[in-house]
């Protein structure tokens, strides 16, 4: 008993100390620092011109919950689960190490089993004549990765019945197949986001298919021509709600300020370089026939979550900024019978 109190003695000061800063800021003579503990309006509903996110200005905020429905099918033989229960949890730790820091949080709410073999990926690769069946371009509308990628259809009807409108869809594939996830902005029955089932507790890329759910583009989105500008027009829909940023920076490329030009391999004809810095930044293409540029030709970010080089694992603060909006324009707008709840 003795002990129990003094824990809840140290939970009632624990509160107090954390609660005083935020007090601070909210009645002293605010400074314009980038240190401030805002409250919910400003971290995650305030926008204007000047701030197109909402808290690029906040250190800290009101963190919000988003609950997952992972799907879990057998592997191509029908034999053993894709993944346990220990690497789910440990893989949505990773996620939240990476998306905690900007006010954004992720809980399990339920797995559905599916007792059927996951698709094999050559098998739709030998059916197809020419075309593969049931992928969707990967080139960037769907912000998928490489690979084929896996339809819907393919998952079957227990994977239909147990779609939960309402969180974050997680399907875990198979060796072979490509991660992809689909932007918010766009109308459709069923948003999902496919990831690896074997590096699910290790590897940065289902943050990253994630950061597309969120409303994340690539660093190098928009931009595989150095010369010529983005701009709003071409980032379709989500736009047309939007205002239009003071700051040049959040009108191009990937809509961030903080995230370097990246061309990724698609301006090397014009850089006169190759942008990646090595050859097992992409996966998915030939070696490139020119040297490698120097830091001065192209330096993009390699550890940016959301760029395709090998050491990507973090975001910046606006790129939380806009996961906050994102996930607020989620709960607000029923799409296609899909609205995000948060969880209390
Ligand atoms: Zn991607």
């Amino acid at each position: 008993m003795a002990e129990r109190t003094s824990v809840r003695t140290t939970s009632i000061l624990l509160v107090l100390l954390l609660t005083a800063p935020i007090l601070a800021g909210c009645l002293g003579g605010s400074t314009n620092d980038i240190d401030e503990a805002c409250d919910e309006q400003e971290y995650w509903f305030e926008i204007s011109e000047d701030s197109p996110y909402p808290g690029l200005d906040c250190e800290t905020g009101l963190s919000k919950t988003l609950a997952m429905t992972i799907f879990v099918h057998r592997d191509n033989e029908g034999i053993d689960w894709l993944i346990n229960e220990t690497s789910i949890d440990t893989g949505i730790e990773l996620i939240n190490s990476i998306y905690n820091p900007y006010g954004i949080h992720f809980v399990l709410d339920e797995i559905i089993w599916i007792d059927e073999a996951f698709p094999d990926v050559q098998d739709e690769e030998d059916e197809g004549e020419g075309e593969k069946p049931g992928t969707i371009n990967n080139s960037n509308e769907d912000g998928g990765d490489f690979g084929d990628q896996i339809s819907v259809s393919q998952l079957g009807d227990v994977f239909a019945e147990g779609y939960n409108p309402a969180n974050v869809n997680i399907v875990m594939q198979s060796i072979g197949w490509g991660s992809y996830s689909m932007y918010p902005w766009y109308s459709r029955e069923y948003y999902i986001s496919t990831v690896r089932a074997s590096t699910f507790a290790t590897s940065p890329v289902p943050s990253h298919e994630l950061g597309h759910f969120l409303g994340l583009y690539h660093t190098h989105q928009f931009y595989d021509d150095p010369n010529s500008d983005s701009d709003l027009a071409r980032a379709f829909i989500w736009t047309q709600d939007w205002l239009t940023p003071t700051e040049q920076c959040y009108s191009t490329g990937d809509f961030i300020c903080s995230t370097p030009y990246d061309c990724y391999i698609w301006c090397e004809e014009i850089l006169g370089c190759t942008a990646n810095a090595y050859e097992s930044d992409r996966p998915d293409q030939e070696p490139s026939e020119f040297a490698n540029c120097t830091i001065e030709q192209h330096n993009p970010s390699r550890t940016n979550l959301m760029s395709r080089y090998s050491d990507r694992s973090e975001i910046t603060p606006d790129q939380g900024a806009r996961a906050r909006y994102f996930i607020e324009f989620m709960v607000v707008n029923e799409r296609n019978g899909n609205q995000l709840v948060l969880v209390e």
